[in-house]
This record gives C-alpha cells, structure tokens and sequence, in this order.
C-alpha cells in the first residue's frame, strides 16, 4: 500500500513527459540561424531534411505543405461547417525568429474547434511571398495563425494578401514592428493584442492535411486556408520584411508534392448562406 503514491507519481511523471515531447515535437522552431532560404544553398529548403535527424520529415515527408490549390483537384463540400473560432485578447509578445516576425500570445487567446477537438491559439507570424498558391498564383503574403491540441497536434489557419488596402491588424502593429526591427535576441512585450481583430471575411476555406513548412516539418497538421485573398500595403510587407533583416527576399517555402492528398473546399450550402 505503502508504494501507492510512489507509483502514482512515476507514473504521472511519465505522463507528463509524453504529452511534453509530443508538444515540443509539433512546435516550429525559434531559432531560424540553422536554415535558411536560400534555393541553392547548403542550408536551403531542399536540405533541411538533412541538417538534424528530427527534421527528417522536410525530405522523406508525404505529407509536406505548402501546396498549390488548383481547381481540379479540390472537391467542393459543405459538411466541414464554419471555422469555429472563440478568440480572446491576451498578452502577446513578439519576436524575431531570423526568418520571420512571430507575435506570440503568452495567456489564453481562445481556440479553433475542428472535428470536435480544440487546438489554443498560441502565434501567428508571416510569409512573403505566400507559401500556398491557388491555381499556381503566388500572392505577396500569409499570414499562419499557428493553434495546438491537448495532446500536441497543429491545425494553422492560412491567410493570403495582395498589395492594396491596408491590413487594420498590421496597422495596429506598426510602432511594435519598428519597435523591434533588427532585435533578435528577445522577446519584447507589446501588451494585449486581440486576435479578433485579424479578419477573415469569408465562410469558404480549403481543407488539406499538410505539414508545418519550417522545420521540424512535422506531419498530421490540420490545414485551413482562407478562400478570400485579402490585402496588405506594399509598405506594410516592407515593414515585415526589414524588421526581419535576414539579407533574404523571401521566407516561403517551394510547393510540396501532393501525393494525391484530397483537397476540399468548404462553401456554405444555400440554406446556410441566407
Ligand atoms: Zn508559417
């Protein structure tokens, strides 16, 4: 009896352990200095796979992101139903990753519910030019709202622009991004930021079953990506680019082989729509 609560314990420590790799397992990582995007280069893309044996999946993956959309492959269905998302505002910190900026929520910035499972919000951070393209068209920026489960999945939810109106939510970035241009070393504080406040303006999203696209390139992540192509000021995807200053133009990651994965296309069916 005596050896209850010592049982009790290694085995809860066992546990905690798992669920711990598991979520490390599904994290991007912070420090982007040992990859680079560069096509040709020793460190590029096509290399990841080979820089550390956890990154296997960006070389041996079937389930790599990103990939191109195009029409003849995407079934158009209406079961997906809405994207579910209960957002919160929360304190956010943001964060020169070498590649990217990432704006990272440390309280509890609500979830995404699909398929009954709720993936948190934990960060977001951007893409230029987009990694997905529709029917092979490449737009100027994406923008990953990055969500994890309980037990350490990913969904990311996808956001294309183009160059035209501003966005409100990087309007309301501006003095933090300057703020924090060149700094690479920290975290800086920003406050509450309210992930309410990037819009999606569409019911329709593709559905696909990817992986994350910076490594460790882990599979099993749940796609959703945003069917209305929105828009950003060629100043604002400026900004983004030089608070970053990795000498690069881009940080998106070549098209991924299909695989013959199904694509969908969630539209709303008419009764829904009304
Ligand atoms: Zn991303």
């Amino acid at each position: 009896m005596a050896n209850l609560p010592v049982q009790f314990l290694v085995c809860s420590f066992f546990v905690v352990l798992a669920l711990h790799s598991f979520s490390a397992r599904s994290q991007e990582v912070e420090d982007e200095s040992e990859f680079s995007y560069s096509a040709n280069g020793p460190i590029g893309p096509a290399r990841w796979g080979e820089i550390h044996a956890e990154w296997g999946a960006c070389s041996n993956g079937t389930m790599q992101s990103p990939i191109d959309m195009s029409s003849e492959r995407v079934n158009i269905v209406s079961h997906l139903g809405r994207l579910r998302r209960s957002y919160r505002p929360a304190n956010a910190v943001l964060r020169n990753r070498g590649h990217d900026m990432m704006l990272r929520w440390e309280g509890e910035a609500g979830a995404i519910e699909i398929n009954g499972t709720e993936y948190a919000l934990h960060q977001c951070h951007w893409h230029s030019p987009s990694e997905h393209t529709i029917n092979g068209r490449r737009y100027d920026l994406e923008l990953h709202l990055v969500h994890e489960s309980a037990d350490g999945k990913a969904a990311v939810v996808g956001i294309m622009y183009k160059i035209g109106r501003p966005d409100s939510f990087l309007s309301s970035l501006t003095d933090h991004l300057h703020a924090v241009t060149d700094i690479t070393d920290k975290e800086t504080a920003v406050g509450v930021i309210d992930p309410r406040d990037i819009k999606i303006g569409s019911r329709k999203y593709y559905r696909y079953i990817g992986s994350l696209t910076v490594p460790p390139c882990t599979e099993n992540v749940v796609w959703s990506i945003v069917r209305k192509v929105r828009t950003v000021t060629r100043e604002q995807l400026r900004l983004l680019r030089v608070a970053v200053h990795d000498d690069s133009d881009t940080n998106a990651r070549p098209l991924q082989a299909i695989h013959d994965r199904p694509i969908e296309l969630f539209r709303p069916d008419d009764k829904e729509q009304n």
